[in-house]
């Protein structure tokens, strides 16, 4: 008879299968789950070596799963970066970033993220003369809030060698004032002349980099994620695949990594990565492309123009024509595709591509995936569940910006729908949660809680009728994800011959206020079997 190398018990175990929580205690051997029972059950399991945790109230949940992120780009920025969102001015901003970049005397590059001009007295993109007076002898990037345009310094453009006579990228666009003059802005795409030169980061430190971001993730109970490219601002993929892959051989991978390359028209690449990542740990996941940009820079794409700038109606990466194309070509060679869509046009543009596919290849469990979803027109509600495409959202950008900033832009004839999370949910589509990482912070209480509230920067509900329970809201955080990855054979939820992907959260999210979900920490992380996180501040019981 085989026994148990862990045994956890709590009166708290929420499966994922249930809406609640039950009473159950959970036996271990190498990296599965054996047996879910009653502890009395599973005493035929236990012999010397069995190492057991008895919990009393304490939350059992399945690992959390992380269905939308950016590990370099975000790790890059998270630990090396000037944190910009309580910024309320140009100004401020450039005297937070002043103070980070003297504690940091060796950086080239002075990265900062999460300025937000909508959020400022005076609602103005900012100039790179205010940035100027402060630093003027290395370069600075700033991120904005949601990654999707960046203030730059005089010198960061010297350095990338940006002029008046740069063309503008194909999706994207370098900011210039009346006469022609670079302003220090660069949105989408042109934020690469910067990230191509300021990523140029040693291997060493990259190393480093990345085993902080595994640090972060068991710390916070997440087992596994899925990162997603794509962008041409991210870090180069195959330099972050060779760092991953001898993190795997080493076996320091704390966190399942599910990556999505860009889509392109040639495929070769995406074949060759789908055949050499195949693990249990690194896997290559699907394809992943933009549609549009966000509605703060009017480059989110609508069906009608903007309400505020009403000579237009945002615009796409690519052609639609294009953008169908790619999608029948990957489609048919079977590949899942994710697109960023965010404006209600280029939702529409995603479903009728996966549409078209559909007709045109026949019918296969696809899972493909629309991101974001930030903006619905109430005619396409449906298609989700009709296409069998997934939601993902990011419940906790909804606390990004006041919802002022998208009903002064959007207009009501547009029949907007918000971050529709519970009406798609009732549609019986499929939803999974993420956190976009670097856009906001990894913790995933945090998402949990906003899918709940539903509050805005400013601590109002906006569109508290979209807000969604517990229980949905930890499915969509586990079981979901891995069902959008095509794992949900072996993770997602506690079940016995699954993989034991568990955590200990150190108290009963279900018994608890919704504030108090917050300050919620992890117990203990059990990725593979393995326990690779106990959190020292709250003592494990343990026989
Ligand atoms: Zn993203």
């Amino acid at each position: 008879m085989q026994k148990a190398d862990i045994i956890i018990c709590s009166n708290n175990v929420f499966t994922g299968l249930e809406d609640t929580p039950m009473k159950a205690a959970i036996a271990i051997k190498n990296n599965e789950i054996i047996a879910i029972g009653c502890k009395e059950e599973l005493a035929s399991l236990i012999d010397n070596e069995t190492k057991q945790y008895n919990m009393e109230d304490e939350l059992i949940i399945p690992g959390f799963h992380d269905f939308h992120m950016h590990i370099m780009m975000g790790s890059i920025l998270q630990n090396n970066s000037a944190k910009l969102f309580d910024a309320r001015s140009a100004e401020e901003a450039a005297k937070i970033l002043t103070e980070f970049a003297e504690s940091r005397p060796d950086d080239e590059w002075i990265f900062g993220i999460g300025w937000d001009h909508t959020n400022w007295d005076e609602k103005e993109f900012p100039h790179r003369s205010t940035l100027d007076k402060y630093i003027s002898d290395r370069p600075v990037l700033l991120f904005n809030a949601e990654v999707h345009y960046a203030w730059i310094n005089t010198k960061a453009i010297e350095t990338i060698q940006l002029t008046e006579q740069t063309p503008d990228p194909q999706y994207g666009e370098i900011g210039r004032d009346e006469d022609g003059h670079l302003t220090g802005l660069l949105f989408e795409h042109a934020i690469g002349f910067a990230t191509e030169y300021a990523y140029k980061i040693p291997k060493e430190k990259r190393r480093k980099i990345f085993q902080s971001f595994l640090n972060e993730t068991k710390r916070l109970g997440i087992t596994s994620v899925n990162d997603l490219y794509g962008a041409k601002i991210a870090p180069n993929l195959r330099d972050d695949l060779e760092i991953f892959k001898e993190f795997e051989e080493k076996e320091l991978l704390t966190t399942r990594i599910h990556f999505s390359p860009e889509l392109k028209i040639d495929l070769a690449e995406a074949k060759e990565l789908q055949t050499n990542y195949q693990s249990d740990k690194l896997s290559f996941s699907g394809l992943k492309q933009f549609i549009d940009g966000v509605v703060t820079s009017h480059t989110a794409y609508l069906l009608a123009p903007y309400k505020n700038r009403p000579e237009t109606k945002g615009g796409t990466t690519y052609s639609p024509k294009h953008i169908k194309q790619l999608v029948k070509k990957a489609d048919k060679e079977g590949f899942q595709i994710r697109f960023h869509a965010i404006g209600n046009g280029a939702v529409r543009l995603a479903l009728d591509a996966f549409e078209e596919a559909k007709r045109e290849n026949g019918n296969r469990d696809a899972r493909h995936v629309i991101e974001h979803v930030e903006v619905l027109h109430s005619e396409d509600v449906g298609r989700f569940k009709e296409l069998g495409v997934i939601a993902s959202f990011q419940p906790k950008h909804i606390e990004l910006m006041e919802c002022e900033a998208y009903t002064a832009r959007i207009g009501e004839e547009q029949q907007p729908l918000y971050y529709p999370i519970k009406t798609i949910l009732d549609t019986g589509a499929d939803i999974a949660f993420g956190t976009d990482f670097p856009v906001v912070p990894l913790n995933p209480m945090m998402g949990i809680y906003q899918a709940i509230t539903r509050k805005d920067l400013k601590g109002n509900a906006w569109g508290e009728s979209e807000g969604i329970t517990l229980a949905q809201a930890l499915r969509f955080y586990t079981g979901a994800p891995a069902y959008g990855s095509f794992r949900e054979k072996d993770l997602g939820t506690l079940e016995v011959g699954k993989k034991a992907d568990i955590v200990i959260l150190n108290q009963n999210l279900f018994d608890i206020s919704t504030e108090e979900i917050l300050e919620t920490e992890v117990k203990m992380t059990i990725m593979d079997g393995k326990i690779v996180y106990r959190n020292q501040k709250v003592p494990t019981i343990s026989k």
